[in-house]
């Protein structure tokens, strides 16, 4: 019989993988896209065990890594969206054995729409729901086509589920609103994509609402009206439809109240959910796990007398860094240094900064202290949150001699 494993390269993370191991290694992935494989084949440059950039033994690096953040008064944890739930829980102990602020990349993308969700705020389903009965499935500002390669075949528009039995010819509509026409536009089609100008989004929303009040929807920048009484027109014959939202909806809105009003509407006339676009694998679960310690899903900071968590814009990494706030910083499994605006990363390059990642990265090139660690999902098992938030088992693929981000965050905690 066929084993299956889990592919982590994103936050669909699919459970249909298989794959041919050669000498401990994982040699060749089927069903996976191109990106999974990459993913699952490992890194091509692995990180390696350093203190002050010389080569060193785990247990010196970890024993640099506890001194590191017991001399901190203010250190900085940061990452998580690489790592199973396990590290993640592990990671949260120690920063409030530290007093330190803890933060992931929710903080500058899904985060306010992965919180709504957890309090309640907006209707959600699972990847399953939609398989089995979307009929109708609008990717507003996500181009899954490349995002999350797999989502159109395996989940929203191209399988046939229970109730849609016809498959997507004849039982789904694809519909795109975006700023520019990207692979997904062009599968659902020039008559289902809606093309608004940048920063259009929360307008285009409102119109969206009028048309579905039966009132004239008007836009600022012109929008046909002719094509919003269309869209209203499908929107509310939906029997189930889900709205899949990426980054360029998530930047577009200065709040949310716009996309709440619409959602609210929606289901006054259908039956309409939300599920969103998260990047890194196990990014929703770091959410989940912060939320149900402190009520809050990213942007915390604990007090080191109380243990308190203190939370606002103020202990956002963004700000901590900017603010100067913090005197040392962990990276688990990401690289600041290149993906944040220099102008706030480069203060990390001035701090001692401890790397634990299974890959070489710049952010590890300027660490005091770097842990390589197994990679997930690959050479180490353990949960994750889906981006819909399905818990998914993964079961470690192939042994390796390196610890994982969950045992080296285990020892740092233990020698503070
Ligand atoms: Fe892996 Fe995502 Fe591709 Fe699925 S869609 S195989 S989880 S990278």
């Amino acid at each position: 019989m066929s084993e299956y494993y889990v592919c982590t390269g994103c936050a669909l993370l699919c459970d249909d993988i298989e794959v041919d191991i050669e000498g401990n290694k994982v040699a060749t992935v089927h069903a996976a896209c191109r990106k999974g494989v990459a993913r699952m084949k490992g890194c091509s440059d692995p990180m390696e065990c350093t203190v002050d950039g010389e080569k060193a033994e785990v247990d010196t690096a970890i024993s640099k890594a506890a001194e590191i953040l017991s001399d901190a008064k203010n250190p900085l944890i940061f990452g998580h969206g690489n790592s199973s739930s396990e590290a993640q829980k592990r990671s949260i102990a120690l920063a409030k054995k530290t007093g330190a602020y803890i933060d992931d990349t929710s903080s500058f993308c899904q985060g306010p729409i992965v919180e709504a969700i957890l309090q309640d705020k907006i209707k959600t389903c699972t990847l399953d729901d939609v398989r089995h009965k979307a009929d109708v499935i609008i990717f507003w500002g996500a181009d899954p086509s490349n995002s999350h390669p797999r989502h159109l075949s395996r989940y929203s528009y191209f399988p046939r589920g229970k109730e849609r039995q016809r498959g997507w010819e004849e039982d789904r509509t694809a519909i795109t609103i975006d700023v520019r026409k990207s692979d997904t536009a062009v599968i659902s089609g020039d008559n289902r994509f809606y093309q608004i100008p940048m920063g259009g989004d929360a307008e285009f929303m409102d119109a969206l609402v009028s048309a579905l009040s039966g009132k004239v929807p008007k836009t600022s920048y012109g929008f046909d009206v002719k094509r919003i009484l269309e869209l209203s027109g499908v929107l509310k014959k939906a029997k189930f439809g889900v709205i899949c939202v990426g980054l360029g909806l998530v930047y577009s809105l200065e709040e949310l109240e716009p996309l709440f009003k619409l959602m609210n509407k929606l289901n006054e006339v259908s039956d309409f959910n939300l599920i969103p676009m998260v990047g890194q694998y196990n990014m929703r679960g770091f959410n989940h796990d912060l939320f149900e310690e402190t009520g809050y899903i990213n942007r915390v900071k604990f007090n080191p007398e109380t243990g308190e968590a203190e939370h606002g814009a103020e202990q956002s990494v963004v700000e901590a860094l900017r603010n100067r706030s913090v005197d040392a910083a962990l990276i688990i499994g990401s690289d600041p240094l290149s993906s944040l605006p220099l102008s706030v990363s480069r203060y990390l390059a001035e701090i001692p900064l401890i790397t634990i990642d299974p890959c070489q990265n710049l952010t590890a090139t300027r660490s005091t202290v770097t842990i390589p660690c197994a990679l997930g999902g690959v050479e180490a098992g353990g949960t994750a949150i889906r981006m819909d938030g399905v818990e998914i088992e993964m079961k470690k693929i192939v042994d390796t001699d390196k610890l994982s981000d969950e045992e080296i965050l285990t020892r740092i905690t233990e020698a503070i």
